[in-house]
């Protein structure tokens, strides 16, 4: 083969190689779409226990973050440990199959398993600056939820109105439309193979310090800090099928 042709064929050959580790690299789910599996792990939270302030005071978070999370990951390790069965089951597919996995542990994957599903996809969607959102997600919130204001209306709405503990929730399908929805306690919408968008723990530990029974002023503050950019990589993997929980 001629030298020059010889090089060609060598170059097109380390590009397509390059091609294709980005592309690999885009599809790998990462902090923010990952679908964790057993043995479960607390993932380090991607701000310091400040980095909401003063929406989010430090001490919350702290506790949010040290203990209540990291009790549901304990609880949901020892729920699963004796059956091989469900700890080989990625999060999201273990509370799509909930009635399905034995009656001894169904309680503790729904409460423990729903409530670290929940807290990986909460820390991500804060730590931003607010604001209006942006991309994707902006023309989908205009779509389908009629714009941002009345998002955040009705959203605040469904938290605050939540009785006891749960969720307020936007949810997203593989293509890409959006709906809202809350659920008490640690009932997540994977129960019913659908995703979390972003969503907002109206329970009194997510709030209380700072905001006692005030739960409407906690909800109106919090989209001060929501991320925008780390929402529309979400909907960008909900729309490739590679969001997790
Ligand atoms: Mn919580």
């Amino acid at each position: 083969m001629p030298t020059l042709l010889r090089r060609s064929v060598l170059l097109t050959g380390t590009m397509l190689l390059l091609r294709a580790q980005a592309v690999k690299a885009e599809a790998t789910p990462s902090t923010v779409t990952r679908d964790p599996s057993y043995p479960f792990t607390l993932p380090p939270l991607p701000y310091a226990f400040d980095g909401n302030e003063p929406c989010v005071d430090a001490q919350t978070m702290e506790l949010h973050h040290d203990k209540h999370h990291a009790a549901y990951i304990t609880n949901l390790n020892a729920a699963v440990k004796d059956s091989g069965q469900v700890a080989a089951m990625p999060l999201s597919v273990m509370l799509a199959k909930l009635n399905e996995l034995p009656e001894s542990i169904r309680a503790a994957v729904r409460n423990n398993g729903g409530g670290h599903a929940y807290h990986s996809m909460f820390w991500v969607v804060m730590g931003g600056t607010g604001g209006n959102p942006q991309g994707e997600v902006a023309t989908a919130i205009a779509r389908d939820l009629g714009g941002f204001a009345q998002l955040k209306s009705d959203f605040n709405r469904g938290g605050a109105t939540r009785f006891g503990s749960g969720w307020t929730n936007v949810l997203v399908d593989a293509n890409g439309a959006l709906s809202l929805d809350t659920r008490p306690n640690q009932d997540s919408p994977l129960m019913d193979g659908r995703r979390v968008l972003f969503g907002n723990d109206v329970w009194e530990h997510a709030y209380y310090l700072r905001y006692q029974n005030r739960r409407p002023d906690y909800l109106a503050a919090w989209w001060n800090v929501v991320n925008w950019p780390v929402i529309e990589k979400r909907y960008q993997a909900a729309k490739a099928g590679m969001l997790g929980v």
